[in-house]
């Protein structure tokens, strides 16, 4: 069935659902598990990315950290070999000593390797420039260098307009402004080493955290889901375990607060229509299993209960008791005559007069079985109820009954037995004297009242 959904203008989409999900009570269980599983996975497939994404980002500022790190040790094994290269030319030049040359250029080989092996992209355009600085330097001095060993090699025949002095002088100076230069780059490379470092351990740090405060709410919302939504499905199905024990017990009164989950609400709905149903039939039926169907009076069974109960509670109280037992004076013949319909309505009529003579709510009147009744007299003496019998006898003997396919009338007389409690001592021997007391009214020739005498 569709409800309106009062309060709450239309959304669309994810918001639409994720709203409804969180306010709308008329969502079904199925539903609302779905969306909510839904919701658990969507974080935990997010969740999956954003982890990936952030051990990516820290993977690569780690290998920025290694590039750095080998950038390092290359620039400090080439500031170890230029200075020893320096050194060498400057023996060369100064010993005038030609034995060094081989050595000198296995010497430069690896110096021009070294600067190709170290990283130029990872650097800022302040040490790209120094490092080209250092490239250009290399090679000027590269070139003097040449140039002087060329000379020497010369030894007498050097041309006249090479002066060794000034080329050493030339070369002496470049070289100072070399290892400057160098220093610079060795000391820009190790702060932006200590800047990366920093910069690495920041990104990791955030993106750890973020992982953690994401993971969280995953977890929280998991939790609280769960807590949540066990809580509003065990609590109503432990209440209706509860109410269909208390049925199965026997008490059909039980009305439970339907304010639940949508379908849970129409399961205790139906639970509460179906508790009200068997509590209205089991009503009817307790009715019908103490009332006798012909007469309207209590049954035997009703008087059996009673008149144990109502001796316990006269002997309790000091109260009095009497109990009437009546029978029709030869009814047999009645119904032999008339046929059973007519006995019938003379039972039903008996039934009528008895209800109309006796206390109502106080006094207990019953068909005891064919054409027998009695009546359980609380608070009464045997000479009040004999007061009660004889207008019952005068009563029921006025009457003269029509019977129709005869078209004649017919009048019948009923004997009384009276006992109480003072005669007998229990329920059942109430009944006894009381059902004697009648028989002995019949001996008198009926339409009698007899009172047992102990
Ligand atoms: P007595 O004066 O000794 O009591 O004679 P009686 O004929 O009344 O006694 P008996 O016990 O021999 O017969 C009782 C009769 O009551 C038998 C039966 O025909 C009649 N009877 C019992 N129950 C019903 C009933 O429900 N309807 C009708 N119409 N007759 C009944
Ligand atoms: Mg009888
Ligand atoms: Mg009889």
């Amino acid at each position: 069935m569709l409800r309106p959904y009062a309060g709450r203008t239309a959304k669309t989409g994810f918001v639409e659902v994720f709203s409804n999900f969180l306010y709308n009570k008329d969502m079904r269980v199925g539903q609302r598990l779905g969306i909510g599983f839904g919701i658990i996975l969507l974080l935990m497939v997010g969740m999956a990315v954003f982890v990936s994404l952030s051990l990516n980002r820290i993977w690569k500022t780690q290998n920025v950290v290694n590039i750095h790190t080998s950038n390092t040790k290359t620039v400090d094994e080439l500031e170890k070999n230029i200075e020893h290269w320096l050194l060498t030319i400057e023996h060369i030049i100064k010993g005038r000593d030609l034995s060094q040359i081989d050595y000198h250029e296995v010497l430069e080989t690896s110096i021009a390797g070294k600067l190709k092996e170290i990283n130029m992209n990872v650097y800022e355009e302040k040490t790209q420039n120094l490092l080209d600085e250092v490239l250009r330097l290399y090679n000027t001095l590269e070139k003097l260098d040449t140039t002087v060993q060329m000379y020497l090699r010369l030894g007498n025949n050097a041309p006249e307009t090479i002066n060794i002095d000034d080329a050493t002088k030339v070369f002496e100076e470049d070289a100072v402004r070399f290892v400057r230069v160098l220093d610079n780059l060795k000391e820009t490379i190790t702060e932006s080493y200590k800047q990366i470092i920093s910069y690495s351990n920041r990104i990791e740090g955030n993106c750890w955290l973020a992982i953690y405060i994401v993971g969280a709410i995953t977890i929280i919302f998991s939790i609280v889901y769960a807590f949540v939504t066990t809580r509003s499905i065990t609590n109503p199905l432990k209440l209706l375990c509860a109410a269909t024990i208390r049925i199965i017990n026997g008490s059909f009164d039980v009305k439970l607060n339907t304010k639940s989950l949508h379908e849970i609400e129409e399961l205790l709905n139906s639970f509460n229509i179906m508790s009200l149903k068997l509590n209205e039939s089991y009503k009817r039926l307790e009715t019908l299993s103490i009332i006798d169907k012909l007469t309207g009076l209590y049954n035997r069974r009703y008087f059996d209960e009673s008149i144990e109960r109502e001796v316990l509670r006269a002997k309790r109280f000091k109260n009095n008791l009497s109990l009437l037992f009546i029978d029709i004076d030869k009814f047999k013949h009645f119904n032999d005559t008339y046929g059973h319909a007519e006995g019938d309505a003379v039972l039903q009529f008996l039934g009528r007069l008895i209800k109309e003579q006796v206390r109502n709510e106080i006094d207990i009147a019953c068909r005891y079985g064919g054409e027998e009744f009695t009546i359980i007299l609380p608070e009464t003496a045997s000479s009040n109820a004999t007061v009660i019998a004889d207008r019952l006898i005068m009563d029921f003997k006025s009457i003269k009954f029509h019977i129709p396919s005869k078209n004649e009338t017919a009048q019948k007389t009923i004997s009384i037995g009276i006992a109480d409690l003072n005669s007998s001592n229990g329920a059942q021997a109430l009944l006894v004297n009381a059902d004697k007391a009648m028989y002995e009214a019949k001996k008198l020739g009926g339409n009698k009242v007899c009172e047992y005498q102990a």
